[in-house]
């Protein structure tokens, strides 16, 4: 039964394709690079209220290798953990303006690709990833990042991290159509082993924050269910959190203060409008408090913030389920448990728990046998963002 998905690390990854990409191209591979998957480790549903946001980066990756092929073409090939292989092919910019298509996923390489500000010609590249998709973990963001960097590696053009991350982010937003924030690029980019990155989302700002966990690690419990509700879930907590700022005379929630939730009480204002809003101010603070206990390794205090941010997300945002609920109140009643709560978009995917190292199958036991659905961990240190690899 494998319950706890262990990353493979970065040279077994990149020899993986390595190998891959003789046997399908029959030629050494001349470029690589490689991006990881991320947690938020707290700050949700604030990012458009141009609040703080904590991603960290988990040892998982995507491993990008290649190598020029003198066509006109690039041709892409993505070894996926269940062994399914999947290929694409596309124009290379440098004979003809690259516009999204089918298949669906070849989107998040063809959008960086046309995105990359250096001179693309045709290609061949393998991709090799542990990080799960689809899990809140943020694959898209980890296989955007890997392929800019290795592209950096295959045309020698180097790009400053905050423009890379943004090319990334463009890309999303252009290709597979999905109108995502800044983290995740951000964090893929940017991320340092032991560290965790505060990302400003008003001034786009981003501060690495020191993270010594001692004798604590990361679990990262994924449901593995996700809600497919009515859809308009993310878009109605959005407005309802500009409906606040508008009636309080501000662009965002973020100039909010707490006695702010009274004027917006006396206006009869709705009330699911005021709890939103008391989300988001809460949120920003627990957040901005937790980069300053991070680096003091106040794990307790850091701990609570997370039970109250995970309380916030369920009962003010409204954004938890069943599922994540469980999941929280199983490591709450464990020994060896700081704090736990719901991470990333919510109605299913991971929980994120800080816990002692020592507890961590003691707890992956009581998850099991308690928790209703199938669960996977991963038991993670904060770890390195993007880098180029050497062939
Ligand atoms: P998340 O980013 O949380 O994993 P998304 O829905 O944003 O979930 O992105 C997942 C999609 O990204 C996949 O459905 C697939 O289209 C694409 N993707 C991510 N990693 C890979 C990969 N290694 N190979 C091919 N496609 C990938
Ligand atoms: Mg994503």
């Amino acid at each position: 039964m494998a319950k706890e998905a262990v990353a493979k690390g970065a040279d077994v990854l990149l020899q993986a394709a390595r190998d891959k990409f003789v046997a399908t191209y029959n030629r050494g591979a001349t470029a690589a690079g490689a991006a990881p998957g991320r947690v938020n480790f707290i700050g949700d549903h604030v990012d458009y209220c141009e609040g703080y946001v904590l991603p960290l980066a988990l040892p998982f990756l995507t491993v990008v290798v290649g190598g020029p092929n003198s066509s006109s073409t690039c041709n892409v090939l993505s070894i996926l953990a269940s062994g399914q292989e999947l290929k694409a092919s596309f124009p290379a910019p440098s004979s003809a303006p690259l516009t999204p298509g089918e298949p669906a996923w070849a989107n998040y390489v063809k959008g960086v690709v046309a995105n990359f500000p250096g001179v693309v010609t045709g290609f061949d590249a393998v991709v090799v990833s542990d990080v799960p998709m689809g899990a809140g973990l943020s694959s898209s963001a980890s296989i955007e990042v890997a392929t800019f960097t290795f592209l950096e590696a295959l045309t020698g053009t180097k790009v400053d991290p905050v423009q890379k991350a943004r090319l990334c982010q463009k890309a999303e937003h252009e290709f597979p159509g999905m109108p995502c924030g800044i983290m995740d690029q951000y964090i893929a980019t940017m991320a340092r082993r032991h560290h965790a990155l505060l990302i400003d989302c008003r001034s786009l700002e981003s501060r690495q924050i020191p993270v010594d966990l001692g004798d604590a690690v990361i679990l990262v419990t994924n449901s593995n269910v996700k809600h497919q509700l009515t859809g308009s879930e993310y878009p109605q907590r959005r407005a309802q959190c500009q409906e606040a700022a508008d009636r309080l005379g501000l662009t965002s929630l973020r100039g909010a203060k707490l006695t702010d939730l009274e004027e917006l009480r006396n206006q009869k204002c709705d009330k699911l409008v005021v709890m939103r809003a008391e989300h988001v101010i809460r949120e920003i603070q627990r957040t901005e408090e937790v980069a300053l206990l991070l680096p003091q390794k106040d794990l307790h205090k850091v701990g609570k913030l997370l039970y109250e941010s995970h309380e916030s997300s369920s009962h003010l945002m409204e954004i938890s389920c069943p599922e994540l609920d469980q999941l929280v109140d199983i490591l709450r009643g464990a020994p060896g448990v700081y704090g736990a709560r719901m991470t990333g978009g919510g109605f299913g995917g991971c929980v994120v728990a800080l816990v002692k190292k020592d507890e961590v199958e003691n707890l992956k036991r009581r998850i099991l046998a308690q928790y209703k659905g199938n669960p996977t961990f991963f038991v993670c240190q904060p770890s390195d963002g993007a880098r180029v690899l050497q062939v």
